[in-house]
C-alpha cells in the first residue's frame, strides 16, 4: 500500500507557499496529480501568486491531470 504524507510546496525565488499535497512515497518532487492538491494557494495559473514565475505545466501523466514541475522553481518542505 502506498503511504502518502502532506508536503508543503514553495516558490523556489521568492519562497511563497503554494501548494500542500499529498505527495506518495519518498522519492523526488516532479509533478503534483491534481486530485492530490490539498490545498492550492495559487491563482489556478501554475504561476507564484507573488513573483509570477512559471513553476509548473498541465500535462497528462498515467491518465491523470496533472502539474508537471519544471524543476529549480519549487523545494519541497514536510
Ligand atoms: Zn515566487
Amino acid at each position: 500500500m502506498t503511504k502518502f504524507k502532506t508536503i508543503k510546496i514553495y516558490c523556489s525565488q521568492c519562497n511563497t507557499l503554494l501548494y500542500k499535497y499529498y505527495k506518495a512515497g519518498n522519492g523526488h518532487l516532479v509533478k503534483c496529480y491534481k486530485d492530490r492538491i490539498k490545498d492550492d494557494y495559487t491563482n489556478g495559473d501554475l504561476k507564484c501568486p507573488n513573483c509570477k514565475s512559471q513553476f509548473a505545466r498541465e500535462k497528462m501523466i498515467h491518465g491523470k491531470p496533472a502539474n508537471k514541475i519544471v524543476q529549480g522553481k519549487v523545494y519541497a518542505k514536510s
